[in-house]
């Protein structure tokens, strides 16, 4: 099993410490070679628009969809990332996201970097609280058919599922907290 961090752009370093600290082999992504090496593929917080460029100018949102669609990698995107994951995304320019989770999210739901604020969240099969930092998150607003709400803060999914594909608001990884990756682990 070999974790790769899309790694052009947001907080990818702290993802691949997360992963250290779990002593499990990463790298960092940013060809499509890079792209055929892993099997596992976290897309970091940033900026959506950003990542939604480098994603279609490599080539690499279609080779994603493919490899998710044949059950060859799983993903799991925080707060940018989980917009880009999302069946369709909202809000002022929102990018064009790679819909590989039947949920629907909105960019920016919370307001401007002010309304950022961190949580401590109570996660579906994990007995003790977890840390996430919401920072400029986005929010979901829907979760279809065949999505597992595995966390909600004030009343809004935080966290969901839908088969190897993990989307979340929030980041655990600024603080270090590495529940979250080692459930995406046992995906
Ligand atoms: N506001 C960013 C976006 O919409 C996401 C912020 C983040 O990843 N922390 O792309």
């Amino acid at each position: 099993m070999k974790i790769g961090v899309l790694s052009f752009h947001g907080d990818f370093a702290e993802h691949i410490s997360v992963l250290t600290a779990l002593k499990v082999q990463s790298m960092e992504v940013r060809t499509l070679e890079d792209l055929e090496q892993v099997d596992r593929l976290i897309i970091p917080g940033g900026e959506s628009t950003v990542i939604a460029k480098f994603l279609q100018m490599t080539g690499m949102d279609r080779v994603i969809r493919k490899r998710v669609a044949k059950g060859k990698l799983a993903v799991y995107g925080t707060c940018a990332g989980a917009i880009l994951v999302a069946a369709k995304a909202k809000g002022k320019n929102a990018p064009s996201s790679l819909g590989l989770i039947n949920i629907v999210v909105e960019r920016n739901a919370y307001g401007s970097q002010m309304q950022s604020f961190e949580a401590a969240l109570k996660v579906k099969g994990i007995a003790e609280s977890v840390n996430g930092s919401f920072i400029r998150a986005p929010i979901i607003t829907k979760a279809g058919r065949g999505v597992e709400v595995l966390s909600m803060h004030d009343g809004k999914p935080v966290l969901v599922r839908q088969g190897r594909v993990l989307a979340g608001t929030f980041h655990p990884e600024t603080r270090g907290e590495i529940a979250i990756h080692k459930l995406f682990l046992s995906l």
